[in-house]
Formats: C-alpha cells, sequence, structure tokens
C-alpha cells in the first residue's frame, strides 16, 4: 500500500490546485484514515492566503481595537496580542472563562440564526464563467477600486448595483474587485464603500444631461447612456454620458470609464454602417478654459467623412486653433 501511495503522490498525482495532497494529509494524519469533508475543507482554509489575510485585517480593525483601545483587556506589543494579568489566573479559571466564551458565541449564534456570516457568501446568484472572465479581462486583471493585480489578491466578480435595487445582468454592471475592496464595500463601517451603490444615483436638478428626455436616448447600460449632440458638428456627431452627475472625466470611476467606453464602442459600430464615417474623433474638454460648457461630463463621439474639412492633419490638435498641423507649423 505504501508504495502504491508513494508512487501515486510522486509521480501519477495530477494537480489543478493544493487540495489533492491537502486531503491526503489530512487522511493520513487522522487516526484510521478518515476525515469529514468539512474537516478537509477547514485545512484547505488554513492555506488560502486571501482569508487569512481577510481575517488578519479584520482582527486589527475589529476585536484587537475594541479590547485593547477601547476596554483596556489587551495590549500589542510588537504585533502579538497580550492579555493583562495572565499570569494571576488559575488554570481553572482560563478553563471557566474559556467556557464562558462559548457560551457566548452559541447563544449569539443562535440569535442570528446564521445572517452575521451573509455577507461572506458569494453573490446571490452565481455569476457564469464566460461573464466573470469578460469582466476581469475588461478589468485587465485588476481590481477597479484599489487597482492591486489579481496575482497579488483574489479578485470577485460582482454586480455594482445590486439585482434587487434594478440592476441588470449587462456586463456594464459587473465589476472585478479584490477581496477586502469588497468585503468592505459590504460589511465595514466605511460609509465610500458601503454607498458606492448609491453614488451611481446622483443627479442634479436643473442639469441637461440628468433630466435628459428618455426619447432622446438612444443606446445606454447601467451606468452610461448614448445621445446625440443637439448641435451637431457632423452628422452622427454623438455624446456618450455617464448617469451620475460628476463635472468631468477626471471624477469618473472605473467601473464608468469602462461603461462609457463600451457604448463608445457601440455607437461607432453602428455609425461604422454609414460608409461615408471613415474616421472618429473621441473628445472630451474638461473645464471651462478647455472649452467645456456642460458641466457633467460627455465624451463627443465625432464621426469624419473625407472632405469634411480641408485640411484634418491633426486632428484634435486643432482645439488650439492654427496649431492643429504641425508640419505647417514648420513652414511658417
Ligand atoms: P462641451 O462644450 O461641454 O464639451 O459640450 C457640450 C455639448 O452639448 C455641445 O456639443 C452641445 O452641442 C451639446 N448640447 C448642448 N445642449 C444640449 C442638449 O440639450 N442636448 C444635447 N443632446 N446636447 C446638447
Ligand atoms: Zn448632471
Amino acid at each position: 500500500m505504501f508504495k502504491k501511495l508513494k508512487q501515486f503522490i510522486t509521480s501519477s498525482m495530477r494537480m489543478s490546485h493544493i487540495y489533492q495532497p491537502v486531503m491526503l494529509i489530512e487522511l493520513l494524519r487522522s487516526k484510521n484514515g478518515s476525515a469529514t469533508d468539512e474537516h478537509i475543507a477547514k485545512k484547505i482554509l488554513g492555506y488560502d492566503k486571501s482569508q487569512i489575510e481577510y481575517y488578519t485585517e479584520i482582527v486589527e480593525k475589529m476585536p484587537g481595537t475594541v479590547l485593547t483601545k477601547n476596554r483596556g483587556i489587551t495590549e500589542l506589543v510588537d504585533g502579538k496580542y497580550f492579555l493583562k494579568g495572565y499570569q494571576y489566573l488559575s488554570q481553572e479559571q482560563i478553563t471557566e472563562l474559556i467556557e464562558l466564551c462559548r457560551l457566548k458565541i452559541r447563544s449569539f449564534e443562535e440569535k442570528r440564526k446564521g445572517a452575521h456570516w451573509d455577507h461572506r457568501k458569494k453573490g446571490r446568484k452565481p455569476i457564469s464563467g464566460s461573464i466573470r472572465y469578460q469582466v476581469l479581462k475588461r478589468a485587465k486583471f485588476k481590481c477597479e477600486l484599489c487597482g492591486i493585480s489579481a496575482s497579488e489578491k483574489a479578485l470577485e466578480v460582482d454586480h455594482i448595483v445590486p439585482k434587487n435595487l434594478g440592476g441588470k445582468d449587462d456586463i456594464s454592471n459587473y465589476q472585478a474587485l479584490c477581496y477586502t475592496c469588497n468585503s468592505q464595500k459590504r460589511d465595514t463601517d466605511n460609509e465610500d464603500f458601503r454607498n458606492l451603490e448609491k453614488v451611481y444615483e446622483e443627479r442634479e436638478a436643473g442639469c441637461i444631461f440628468c433630466e435628459i428626455e428618455s426619447s432622446r436616448i438612444i443606446n445606454e447600460n447601467t451606468l452610461a447612456y448614448a445621445t446625440r449632440d443637439k448641435y451637431p458638428v457632423a452628422e452622427g456627431h454623438t455624446l456618450i454620458i455617464p448617469k451620475r452627475h460628476v463635472k468631468d472625466y477626471f471624477g469618473l470611476f472605473q467601473a464608468e470609464i469602462n461603461a462609457i467606453n463600451a457604448l463608445v464602442i457601440e455607437e461607432k459600430e453602428k455609425l461604422g454602417k454609414d460608409t461615408s464615417i471613415e474616421g472618429f474623433n473621441i473628445g472630451v474638454n474638461c473645464g471651462e478654459v478647455a472649452g467645456q460648457t456642460v458641466f457633467h461630463c460627455h465624451v463627443h463621439l465625432i464621426p469624419r467623412r473625407k472632405g469634411d474639412v480641408k485640411n484634418p492633419r491633426g486632428g484634435v490638435r486643432h482645439v488650439i486653433s492654427g496649431k492643429g498641423d504641425y508640419k505647417m507649423q514648420d513652414l511658417l
């Protein structure tokens, strides 16, 4: 048997994760070569650095702070927590205190009926593998809030506007967040994260792009919409606008940039069917000195046709008049 197992472990075990050797260790370490799935699952959890990091952060922020700073029951020295006066406790007293803590845990769990773990449950509805992959790819395998790479922290794919608040299943309503940003979004008292979903709902009274008539919207996703410019510089001149009232491009969240970009591409594809359109300018005016007149961010998508201006060389460089064509400047 030993030979067979040794041969399996050293040569024939095909691993897609660490699960098999962890399970074998637990079976080998047990008294009679058996272990429950729950026991094995707990041991696997012990190898999951993302989980350990998550709970290390919880320890520091929650019981570590409460017991040390607020209650003065523990002390923190060189990264280690010390129970004050531990040396004066007898073994029986320690046993009794442990039992009292266990009772507290049990009664809390009975009262909450497990609801205190809801925030750790994965999305209410499983997200398909292909959507997950598309979202992660679009996010370039980086957290869309803090930017950390998927190789450093596990990324979770989640709805931006939850389904129960009317959020849709289209890809623009998903974002990739590292487990820290995602858990903070849901279960810490950090208002910024918790209100992120609400933030996308911000509208300003009197703003033409906040109060646009729905009949003027030609395309939309969860966070942005497209409309034709009322005073087009060319036929098909389109504006892509975040639904949230935000002054300019620099105030956008990554998820909104994604949503806007998706519409820029979709509208470009549609306009491209008009064979007279052979090129595009994409532009955003940020600030009055840069020519912005409506202070709700919008991206201009301007179709270009051969001969629409005398000398198109330089394109967006023409925002500074006379400087568009840099070759012309050489001649001056
Ligand atoms: P900005 O100068 O701020 O970059 O661009 C404002 C754009 O909004 C202009 O291109 C202007 O033609 C367009 N615009 C102004 N009022 C309206 C409106 O009521 N509806 C739409 N769809 N576009 C507008
Ligand atoms: Zn607005």
